[in-house]
């Protein structure tokens, strides 16, 4: 009955975004900020929920990584220590002709040709200014006195707020090597070329840990992570098909990195980065121990040893790796003649879980068993805290096709009959079963199958 999978292209998931309230263009009524995103009703829900499942499977399923939540403002320091202030820049030139600017890298290939072979892609101009450095973060100042003393950064990674704090989690926790800090963050690049819906923008959010290891030992946890993240992905429902891991070669690698891979997803504008995987070795802490004067040495207790840790570091998008959910579970079915559009998101993932609907919006009786049982569910499904919504809207086949299109699990319908067995009628998304259950047991019933 329900034919396979299509392609799905961009504009189908950017129209679903829109419509249906995942994403919204930031400041849509003033024309828009470029590459600049909200998030709306169900966006919201998804992004959290993505969240949560990697903060559960990052911190809460295991004994050796522990969470933080770094201010995104940080001492100018920090950012030379980092080697950002110094070279966390793109090349830019501007076209003579028509005044446009660019990436001295997009008009070269990445280097692969001279600057004196480009043509300018907006007027096919050949003759370009000199290049500069653009340094990529964005500036503020603290404080009422705008002067370059007061000077400080957006963070352009969460990753230094977890690198200066090495000895604090250190000694408030206790742990030992091999151990890992946690957190998930905004992040702000003032990036030149930005683009593809959520991909690419200036302000997004990074879930990250920052793995601290026996320097021995690096290549074995590097080698542990990338299976781990990959994992992650397959099973929160990407087909693996549409995952690969790619690692970069040694002219790629950032100044910082001994080893690094990619996890890809198969985007419909093509394979692109949802997260790398980095042996960031021990660069960081020695940078920073170095420009503050502190001590960031690991003591191992049994052999007395004093060592600066390597870092393995597995650092995803949390933009883009909802934009890849949101790809992967979407799908246009046929059923009797009809097409149905499903989104068929992981039960952990689905911003709603239950929808309540009553069959006859004007019969009152039936109403108010539909709304009851709803304040039920929500009270006490799963212990609560589970989106569970009502809605009367339409007409019950089109509030059917409304939740299957944003990828709600279950929807209980409350019809005449419900008044006299207390019963009322279950139907699954992705099958479209349909069973009765006791009001009674309905919490049960759903929870058992809402639990993973
Ligand atoms: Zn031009």
């Amino acid at each position: 009955m329900a034919k396979a999978k299509t392609e799905t292209s961009m504009e189908k998931i950017t129209s679903l975004c829109k419509r249906r309230g995942f994403i919204f263009q930031n400041s849509e009524i003033y024309g828009g900020l470029a590459s600049t995103w909200d998030y709306g009703p169900l966006g919201v829900e998804l992004k959290r929920n993505v969240k949560e499942a990697w903060w559960a499977s990052s911190v809460y399923e295991r004994d050796d990584i522990a969470g933080l939540d770094a201010a995104i403002l940080m001492h100018p320091k920090a950012w030379q220590a980092s080697g950002h202030v110094k070279s966390f820049f793109d090349l830019l030139v501007d076209c003579k002709n028509c005044k446009k600017r660019f990436k001295l890298e997009d008009l070269t290939e990445s280097g692969k040709k001279k600057i004196g072979q480009a043509k300018c892609p907006n007027c096919a101009g050949t003759s370009f200014t000199e290049q500069r450095p653009f340094n990529l973060m964005f500036k503020t100042f603290l404080g009422p006195v705008e002067e370059t003393g007061s000077q400080i950064y957006l963070r352009p990674e969460t990753a230094q707020g977890i690198f200066v704090n090495f000895n604090n989690v250190l000694n408030s926790t206790h742990k030992k090597l091999p151990f890992g800090i946690a957190q998930i963050g905004k992040a702000f690049r003032n990036e030149v070329t930005t683009g593809n819906f959520t991909f690419r923008s200036r302000e997004f959010e990074q879930m990250e840990i920052e793995y601290f290891v026996r320097p021995p030992e690096a290549n074995k946890w590097y080698k542990y992570w990338i299976k781990e993240r990959f994992d992650w992905y397959v099973k929160l429902g990407i087909n693996p098909d549409n995952l690969r891991i790619r690692e970069h070669k040694k002219d790629e690698l950032a100044h910082y990195a001994k080893a690094c891979a990619d996890i890809e997803y198969k985007f419909p504008f093509g394979w692109a980065e949802l997260e790398g995987i980095a042996n960031r070795t021990d660069f960081d802490l020695k940078q920073h121990a170095n420009l503050s004067g502190k001590d960031l040495n690991y003591f191992e207790q049994d052999s007395k040893e004093r060592l600066v840790p390597y870092i393995i570091e597995p650092s995803g998008g949390v933009d883009r790796t909802m934009l890849a959910f949101l790809i992967d579970a979407y799908r246009e079915e046929e059923v009797r003649e009809r097409k149905r559009v499903v989104l068929g998101l992981d039960k952990r993932l689905s911003p709603i879980k239950v929808a309540v609907l009553p069959l006859l919006k004007n019969r009152a009786e039936i109403v108010k068993l539909a709304k009851s049982i709803t304040d039920d569910l929500r009270k006490n499904l799963c212990g609560g805290g589970k989106r569970v919504v009502y809605d009367d809207t339409a007409a019950i086949g089109r509030l059917y096709r409304r939740q299957d299109e944003v990828g709600t699990i279950f929807c209980v319908t409350v019809d005449v009959d419900s008044l006299q067995d207390k019963k009322v009628t279950v139907r699954q998304r992705d099958s479209m079963e349909q069973e009765r259950i006791s009001i009674e047991n309905l919490k049960n019933y759903l929870g058992e199958k809402l639990q993973s």
